[in-house]
C-alpha cells in the first residue's frame, strides 16, 4: 500500500483544505456534490488500522473493507459531467483506506486515532461547506454518496432511508423527485442500469443510506442519495461506461430540478 504523498495531485483547491492530500476535493459550479468515502487505498502516516474493539460489526457498524474503484468512479463521473455540461460538480473523495477512517459512520465508530480524527472532520466539514454553498447559490442541491457492494454484481442499490434523506427535494418538487421515471434512480435505470428500487418499494436492508446521506440530507435544501454499485459496474474496463450513464442521469436530473432558475425549467 502506498503512503499518501502530501504533494500528489494536490491542486489549488486541495491545498486550501486541511489536512491536504488525504482527501481529493473539487469546488464546483453545479448544485451537485459527489462523495466517495470508501475507495481510497492510502495510509495515514503514524496512524494504525482501526481495531473496532467492543464495536458491533456489520452493515451500520464497524467495517474496514474498501469499496474497490469507487474513488476512480466518482472522479470519472465528475469528469464526464464537466465534459457534458461544461461545468464542474463539487466532490469530496477519500484517498485514505477505510481501515484508518470510515467517513460514513459517526465519529465514535469512524476513528480511533486523534490524527485520523482531523482528516475525518475535514471530510465532513468540506461536505458541510459545499452543501451550504450550493444551498445559498441555487436554493437546492443533490448529494450522491458513491459506494460499492458485493451482493448483486450488476445492480445499483438506492439508499435514501426510504425517502428521508431526499425529503428536502421532495418538498420543493414533489414525490416524483424520489420515486418513478423522473427520480434520479429512475433516470439512471432509463440509461440501462439495474437500480433497486426506483419506486416507493422498501430499500434493500443494509443499503438504505448511511451517515453521510443522513447528515447531508438533513441540511436545508439538500437531497442526498447513497448509490451502492455492484462489482461488475466497478470493473476497470466498465468504469467509463458506468460513469457516463451516471453523469447522463445527473445532467437529466439537473435539467428537471436543479436549475438556478427553477421557474423557467419546470
Ligand atoms: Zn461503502
Amino acid at each position: 500500500m502506498a503512503a499518501i504523498s502530501l504533494a500528489t495531485g494536490a491542486g489549488a483547491e486541495q491545498k486550501k483544505s486541511a489536512p491536504a492530500g488525504f482527501i481529493a476535493i473539487q469546488e464546483g459550479q453545479l448544485p451537485v456534490i459527489l462523495s466517495a468515502p470508501h475507495g481510497g487505498q492510502g495510509e495515514i502516516p503514524g496512524v494504525s488500522a482501526r481495531q473496532g474493539d467492543g464495536l458491533q460489526k456489520g452493515a451500520s457498524g464497524f467495517r474496514t473493507e474498501r469499496d474497490v474503484n469507487t474513488e476512480q468512479l466518482a472522479l470519472a463521473v465528475a469528469s464526464a459531467l464537466e465534459t457534458k455540461l461544461g461545468k464542474k460538480p463539487y466532490y469530496v473523495v477519500a484517498k485514505f483506506h477505510r481501515k484508518f477512517i470510515d467517513p460514513n459512520r459517526p465519529a465514535d465508530i469512524a476513528v480511533e486515532d486523534p490524527k485520523a480524527r482531523q482528516v475525518y472532520d475535514a471530510y465532513h466539514q468540506t461536505l458541510a461547506r459545499f452543501c451550504g454553498e450550493v444551498q445559498k447559490a441555487f436554493g437546492h442541491g443533490l448529494v450522491l454518496d458513491i459506494h460499492g457492494q458485493g451482493t448483486a454484481r450488476d445492480t445499483v442499490f438506492r439508499g435514501t432511508q426510504n425517502g428521508k434523506t431526499d425529503r428536502a427535494l421532495v418538498q420543493q418538487f414533489g414525490e416524483k423527485v424520489h420515486a418513478g421515471p423522473e427520480s434520479f434512480c429512475g433516470l439512471l435505470a432509463a440509461r440501462g442500469l439495474t437500480v433497486q428500487p426506483t419506486d416507493t418499494s422498501r430499500e434493500t436492508a443494509g443499503f438504505t443510506g448511511g451517515y453521510i446521506t443522513q447528515t447531508c440530507g438533513a441540511r436545508e435544501g439538500i437531497g442526498a442519495i447513497q448509490l451502492e454499485f455492484g462489482s461488475d459496474l466497478r470493473k476497470k474496463e466498465n468504469l467509463k461506461t458506468t460513469a457516463a450513464k451516471v453523469a447522463d442521469a445527473i445532467a437529466a436530473f439537473a435539467k428537471l430540478y436543479l436549475s438556478d432558475k427553477p421557474s423557467q425549467k419546470r
